[in-house]
């Protein structure tokens, strides 16, 4: 069985022990906000909507046209 150890945000390689919430060490800082973001998931919420919500993603500029 393998699994696939990659960072969530980045896709940096992890190791197997590295991280439960499997995120790298530069983004274990998300791991709250991937905490809220499955849970909006989980609530039936877009992947897009639900990042924006927790803020891993940056809404579109209204005025960059
Ligand atoms: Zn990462």
């Amino acid at each position: 069985m393998s699994l696939l150890n990659e960072c969530r945000h980045c896709r940096a390689a992890l190791s197997a022990e590295e991280t439960p919430d499997r995120l790298c060490g530069e983004c274990c800082f998300f791991a709250v906000d991937y905490r809220r973001y499955d849970a909006l998931r989980d609530e039936g919420y877009m992947q897009y909507q639900a990042k924006l919500m927790c803020g891993l993603i940056d809404p579109p500029d209204p005025d960059d046209e």
